[in-house]
This record gives C-alpha cells, structure tokens and sequence, in this order.
C-alpha cells in the first residue's frame, strides 16, 4: 500500500490589511481558507487555479517559507508547523522548491558550482570533495554537463536555467518537490522537455511532487491528482482523469471550457462564468463562487459547501451534489 507522505488539516493564510499612521489591522486578505488534503508517497498532486486563488502561497505555506495562520501541516509523521526554526530547517532537507523564474532564484555572481553547493552546505552533508562530486553528478542527471559547473547564470537559456533550478532542488536527496509554475516562464517546445526531465526524475530518484500551475493543459499531463482552487478554497479534487473527463464543480467545468479538445468528436457542455475573481480581502459570503456560477441557488449565498466526497475518489465543493454525499 501506497503510504500518506503528506497531510494537510484545515490550513489557512490570512494577510492582515493594516490602516492609519498607528497600522491598525482593519481587514485581512483570506489568500488560503481552510484547505486539506494529502499526497501519496510517489504521487504527483497538481494544484491549478486563476492568479490569486491562494496555490503559490498553499506550496510556501507547506514549507514553511510563509507561516500559516492556522492548520496543520504532517510530512512523513512530523507536525512540520509545530517545529521550532532551527528543526524546521533541518526538515527542508527533505522538501524542496522550484521556483518559476529560474533566473530570479540564482544568484547571478555565483557559479553555478557555488549555487548547487549551497545547500549541501546548509545541511552539512559531505565533505568539499563530495560536495563537488555531486554538483558534476546532478548537472549530467539534469541534462547538462560537468564543464557548465564554472559558468554563471547568465550564460544559460530559459529552459537550461530551470534545469538548473531543478539540480539545486535535488542535491539534498528530498523526499518531496514543490514546484510552484514551473515551465510557466519557458516556450512551449521547452515546457515539454522540463516537464519529461521531471517525469524522469520522479521515476528514477523515486520523488513524489506537488505541482503547482495555472495552465490545465501542464497539469494534466504531470499530474496523478488534482486539486482545483478558487479565491482560497478548494472547490474540487480528484484523479486526473476523472476530473478531466467529468469535472464535477461548475468552476472547473468552466476553466475546462476554456481548454482547446484536442479530439473533435469529443463534446463538452459549455459552461461559461462571467466578471472577474472577486478580492479575497472581501470574499462573497456562502460558495465563494456564488456570484459567478450559472446554477446559483439561494443556499449559495448563505452557507459554506463542505468538500465531501461524491463519487469514488471525487470531492467537490458544491449544493448541487448535496444528495450524492454520505451522510
Ligand atoms: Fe454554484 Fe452553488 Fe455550487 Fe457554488 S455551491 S458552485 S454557487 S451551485
């Protein structure tokens, strides 16, 4: 049996809205608003939703490079949000990042030797010659060679950038990958080869990921599960295929919608929602989609679809399903 690596219990983010010369706290952005979920050893979860539905700060927020509000957070049977700084560090040695822009995240006056080496430094694991070996080792197991260890990043495309990032996530050995967009930033031709490069390496180096993205298309392709947020909620998860070929939720109908079938004989019900997201400093009340969904009723507005389970598998956030849960 395939074990829990990751659990996620009731984790929210709220930013406070300060005013005044004093910075009273008036407000609170809800970015992320009571989520849970969980990730099988060896899985890969894609998290999808618009810019703003609280994904990137979801992945921080599991790393603790963003410190929730409330929630739990276990990773391999340890509470990782009750660790002290110091043991939470430790614990990053087996859950990394990759970041989007690739060129943000390396320092552009360090080689590329030095920014491989910085975590094996961090976490003190080798000596200086082991270190080096394996700065050579990962560059060829991402594709690149052992002569690209002296160069800077600069001198290295958009695609061979994140390869690099990719490198540096792996050179602790971590259990766990967080890629937050993370072809988003490439050309199309490229996307593929990073997103095959990470297909490879989840086989191989047996890795399990969360893998965070705006593009279903990307998710699809990678991903065993998804997760589909909207304005800190999760509205529905469920294995890829399920939630591709019957998404349940009238939100991911719609971003569904919006999606090019590549088979013409393949009809989907067109769901289409109108205006924009709403601010999360002021959410709607009830279904936070209520004030877009085509099928609104008047429970909408009031109260809160709970995420329960409706087929095998399948959870979704929706009245509409009322009847099919277990009571
Ligand atoms: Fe639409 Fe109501 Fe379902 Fe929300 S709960 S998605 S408003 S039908």
């Amino acid at each position: 049996m395939t074990e829990q690596l990751l659990k996620v219990e009731g984790l929210k983010k709220y930013f406070p809205i300060k005013s005044g010369i004093f910075g009273k706290v008036n407000n609170y952005v809800k970015a992320v608003d009571d989520i849970s979920f969980s990730v099988k050893e060896g899985e890969t979860l894609g998290i999808v939703g618009e810019s703003g539905c609280g994904k990137s700060t979801t992945g921080r927020m599991l790393m603790r490079l963003l410190e929730p509000t409330e929630g739990k957070v276990t990773f391999d049977g340890q509470e990782l949000t009750s660790l002290s700084s110091n043991d939470m560090r430790k614990a990053r040695r087996d859950i990394q990042m990759v970041f989007q822009d690739p060129y943000a995240s390396l320092n552009p006056r360090h080689t590329i030797e030095k920014i491989l080496m910085e975590p094996l430094n961090v976490h003190n694991i080798g000596d200086p010659k082991e270190r080096k070996q394996k700065v050579h080792e990962f560059l060829e197991i991402v594709g690149l060679s052992s002569y690209h260890a002296k160069r800077y990043p600069h001198q290295f495309s958009g695609g061979q950038r994140q390869r690099i990032g990719i490198a540096r996530a792996l050179m602790t050995n971590p259990k766990l990958i967080i890629a937050d967009e993370p072809v988003s930033a490439l050309d199309v031709s490229i996307q593929a080869q990073v997103l095959n490069l990470m297909q490879d390496l989840q086989k191989e180096l047996k890795l399990t990921y969360i893998f965070i993205a705006h593009d279903l298309g990307v998710v699809r392709h990678i991903s065993d599960r998804v997760g589909v947020m909207y304005l800190g909620n999760m509205a529905e998860m469920a294995n890829t295929e399920d939630l591709y070929e019957k998404p349940l939720h009238p939100y991911t109908q719609a971003l569904l919608t919006a999606v090019p079938v590549p088979d013409p004989a393949f009809e989907r019900e067109e769901v289409v929602i109108k205006g924009d997201v709403p601010s999360p400093a002021n959410p709607p009340s009830g279904c936070r989609f209520h004030t877009r969904c085509p099928f609104k009723m008047d429970i909408c507005e009031t109260t809160i679809p709970i995420l329960a389970e409706v087929e095998k598998d399948h959870y979704v956030a929706c009245h509409l399903y009322e009847e099919s849960r277990p009571q």
